[in-house]
């Protein structure tokens, strides 16, 4: 592990509202969660743009040598039209419009989320839980509430008491604001609502007869409130405390408020470290959303096909456009904005094949470590990804300087601009060279000859999980296997 590096990094706690000390619960061990989407529709870019941004986290922490259990769940039950705890619920709706079972809309959708996400060249989650698979845990946690006084039952549904919560905690602290102030912003209640107070939000919702998905509960036959999933997940898999919950700003206020009154009040102890939220990309200043139509798919962006895009991009350029600021600002949309971006990417690209045709002097000029240094100085500050890709410029232009032997580079200091390279255009920001992402690469051909190498070794060794964990990577990263009786084909 990097621990001189690791010691210095800071996270920004949307909780204490600043930079701190990152100190995780059982070094080298880190538990992240992040809330995942939900899948009752293509996902948009903006949604894309959080999970890159977790992802670049994801991998700086792994670079620096953490153990990182991140879970990252997929919700395919309980998120209702409008958010609130009434009307349709998503999966429901969009079944009965593309007349098809939900779980048929879940899985379409989930398989297009990865697709989509291996396209940008994210890592998986160690663990993907879904809302349906764990309709017991939630059940159990809101019987806990219940057992702790702070939630009450009304004709098969149960709401969470927030005013009662409010006694004793502050239901606001996430967002730092009071629970009058809350209330003042919250619809008032009419006749026909169940809850006490308007601020309460339901942990388990009655089915009506025509609720496709319902599971029978200590109240009846209903389904589990949007909030509770991630609550009772994150407990089971990361424990009743753990590192980092993160998700999208606009989560903040009801989500992850909810969650944490939840969990707090299940669990009697605060249950998240480092809150991280990132903010969103917008378009003309407006917020990118699946509702607002703005909303473009990345395989549009792509092929271009959209009124609002003058060509394609392709995925590289749209991750390095994403990099290029720092996750906790808004990012705008705009197509000279990816142009900038796509000739920063090829310029970056191109640097790193000069690297491997300049020849060594026998003095230097340059201090590689000094850059070095930097990188590493601005990605423990908060990540800031674009503070990164400007030190990586200085070193694009050195190289270029090396090349007319303007600056003299020894086979060392090659050697370390190289590991440098590497290390933070490919493995940290998570970038590929786009150029060399053909079947027929060398480069490709050789690390799968590697790969399907040891994965013919754990085979005769038996070590079915291994090579199971092979074929399902490369799976998730867009490579095919299938065993033939000539030895083992592939494709991408
Ligand atoms: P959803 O599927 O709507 O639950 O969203 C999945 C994730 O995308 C959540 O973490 C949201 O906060 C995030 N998200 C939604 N819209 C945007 C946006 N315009 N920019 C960045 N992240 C977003
Ligand atoms: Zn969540």
């Amino acid at each position: 592990m990097k621990e001189e590096r690791a010691k210095s990094l800071q996270i920004y706690n949307t909780l204490s509202r600043k930079k701190e000390d990152f100190k995780p619960l059982h070094p080298p061990l880190v538990g992240m969660y992040v809330c995942g989407p939900t899948v009752y529709s293509d996902i948009h870019l903006g949604n894309c743009r959080t999970f890159i941004s977790f992802d670049l986290i994801y991998r700086y922490l792994l670079h620096l040598g953490y153990k990182v259990r991140y879970v990252r769940n997929i919700t395919d039950a309980g998120h209702l039209e409008g958010d609130r705890d009434e009307g349709d619920d998503k999966f429901a709706k969009k079944a009965r419009l593309e007349q098809l079972e939900p779980m048929e809309i879940v899985q379409k959708y989930t398989l297009g989320f990865h697709e989509v996400l291996s396209q940008f060249n994210t890592l998986p989650p160690s663990i993907e839980p879904t809302a349906t698979g764990h309709i017991l845990e939630q059940i159990e946690m809101i019987k806990k509430i219940m057992g702790e006084g702070l939630a009450y039952e009304v004709n098969g549904s149960v709401y969470f008491d927030v005013e009662k919560y409010s006694r004793e905690r502050d239901y606001g602290e996430l967002t730092n604001r009071k629970l009058e102030d809350l209330l003042e912003g919250t619809r008032a209640l009419d006749g026909q609502d169940e809850k006490r107070s308007r601020l309460d939000f339901a942990l388990w919702i009655k089915a009506k007869p025509e609720t496709l998905m319902q599971w029978p509960s200590p109240w009846g036959r209903g389904f589990p409130g949007w909030h509770i999933e991630c609550s009772a997940m994150s407990t089971k898999y990361l424990g009743t405390t753990f590192d980092i919950h993160g998700g999208g700003m606009d989560l903040q206020a009801t989500h992850h408020t909810n969650e944490i009154a939840q969990s707090q009040a299940c669990n009697h102890t605060k249950p998240v470290k480092y809150w991280v939220h990132t903010n969103m990309l917008t378009v003309n200043g407006a917020r990118m959303s699946k509702s607002a139509g703005n909303g473009f798919l990345p395989r549009e962006l792509f092929t271009g096909d959209h009124p609002l895009l003058e060509r394609g991009y392709s995925p590289m350029t749209v991750r390095f456009f994403m990099a290029q600021s720092h996750y906790r600002s808004t990012l705008d949309f705009s197509n000279e904005a990816l142009q900038a971006a796509e000739k920063g990417y090829n310029k970056l690209m191109e640097s790193i094949s000069t690297l491997d045709k300049i020849e060594p002097s026998a003095t230097s000029s340059v201090n590689i470590s000094e850059l070095e240094e930097r990188c590493y100085v601005a990605m423990n500050d908060d990540f800031n990804s674009p503070m990164l890709i400007a030190h990586l410029f200085d070193a694009v232009r050195l190289i270029n300087s090396a090349k007319d032997k303007t600056e003299t580079l020894t086979a060392e200091d090659l050697q370390e601009l190289r590991q440098l390279m590497h290390t933070f255009v490919f493995e940290v920001l998570g970038l590929l060279d786009e150029t060399k992402l053909s079947s027929g690469s060398e480069v490709i051909e050789g690390l799968m000859a590697l790969i399907l190498d040891i994965r013919k070794e754990a085979r005769d060794n038996k070590e079915w999980s291994t090579s199971d964990k092979i074929r399902d990577r490369l799976q998730a990263a867009g490579v095919v296997i299938k065993d033939t009786k000539e030895g083992v084909e592939w494709r991408i």
